[in-house]
């Protein structure tokens, strides 16, 4: 999406103050960027969203939203494709009405169909709602995330597959997924520029990009997640040779922090790309 600068929030709600604050709240220790969390049910209230919306503006955040994670658009049973194709839409109704440019959201399992048709109904489903959203004129773009279990759709290479082939979509890059997804692929700075270089090349560019980070600790096979953790737990992916690479390309990313710590994280992370914006 269309964003002024690098820009660092939590994923929903602050931690450390009450909701009705939350948005003076970030603004007043230095954060301008949240994801909402619609995770679990689309707010309608449209003087909740219309609330939103004027929070956000008056404190200078930007919003992404990430939508409902009961969603699978390569589900075996049509019902529930389409419902799926609903809170999508939902979702890019609430976040058009809250300001939200970015509706991210895992998109499904491979299932009994397998990547490549998993993906083409995938595809399909992308290409529907971008005219729907088009045709009602929503502000907002479709964000696949690159999920965090191997028997989910979303690969890195899945999202961006999804962008190249619809139009109005830009994948939301979740680092801590990438990671565990393929057994902890992200051992440092090489790691990233692989990562960058690849999106960097098929999407055209890097600006713009909605980034999830977090630290994260593998399942006992060590392919996929098992929960987050706070920056600095020895888990890793270590964040400070991304925040390198943010500045020497000098990306505009909402990057949102994923970490128990929520805004005190997000926080952390801002102060360790102002630190390297400076050294530069
Ligand atoms: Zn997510």
């Amino acid at each position: 999406m269309d964003i002024d600068r690098t820009r660092f929030g939590p994923a929903g709600y602050p931690l450390d103050a009450p909701k009705e604050e939350a948005f003076t709240y970030l603004r007043s220790i230095g954060l301008d960027g949240m994801e909402y969390q619609a995770v679990r049910s689309v707010p309608k209230n449209k003087e909740l969203l219309r609330w939103i919306r004027e929070q956000a503006e008056e404190n200078d955040v930007v919003l992404s939203l990430h939508a409902p994670y009961a969603i699978n658009l390569a589900s075996e049973d049509p019902k529930k494709r389409e419902a799926s194709i609903g809170r999508i839409l939902s979702a890019a109704v609430a976040a058009h009405r809250m300001g939200a440019r970015h509706v991210t959201f895992h998109p499904g399992y491979y299932g009994k169909f397998g990547r490549e048709e998993a993906l083409k109904m995938a595809i399909n489903a992308l290409e529907r709602l971008h005219s729907v959203i088009e045709g009602r004129g929503l502000q907002v773009e479709l964000g696949p995330e690159t999920t965090g279990k191997p028997s989910q759709l979303g690969s890195l290479d899945d999202v961006l597959i999804m962008a190249e082939s619809v139009d109005g979509v830009v994948p939301t890059v979740d680092f801590a997924h990438i990671h565990v997804r393929d057994g902890g692929v992200i051992r440092g700075r090489k790691d990233y520029e692989r990562i960058l270089d690849e999106i960097e090349g098929r999407l055209g560019t890097l600006d713009g990009l909605v980034v999830h980070f977090t630290e994260v600790e593998p399942t006992k096979s060590g392919y996929g997640e098992r929960m987050h953790h706070e920056l600095g737990s020895g888990y890793g992916p270590e964040f400070e040779p991304l925040a390198q690479l943010m500045v020497e390309r000098d990306v505009r990313w909402l990057v949102i922090s994923e970490s128990p710590l929520l805004e005190r994280d997000a926080l952390k992370m801002k102060q360790v790309y102002e630190r390297l914006r400076r050294e530069r």
